[in-house]
């Protein structure tokens, strides 16, 4: 079992912004099974030790 999906199962269920039904979550993100609207997920678990970040505030 993957834990970022046992992570989204067992965490907050985002709704589709175009129909608001309860949209599934994938490894990816998640998908609205109604109409097929695609959110991506990133990576918010640990906020400022992220070194993509980092290295784009340096780049700036
Ligand atoms: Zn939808």
């Amino acid at each position: 079992m993957d834990e970022k999906t046992d992570a989204l199962i067992s965490g907050e269920q985002p709704r589709c912004p175009e129909c608001g039904v309860l949209m599934r979550g994938n490894p990816a993100g998640y998908a609205c099974p109604a109409c097929g609207h695609h959110d991506v997920i990133t990576d918010v678990e640990n906020p400022g030790e992220g070194s993509g970040l980092l290295d784009f505030r340096r780049r700036r």
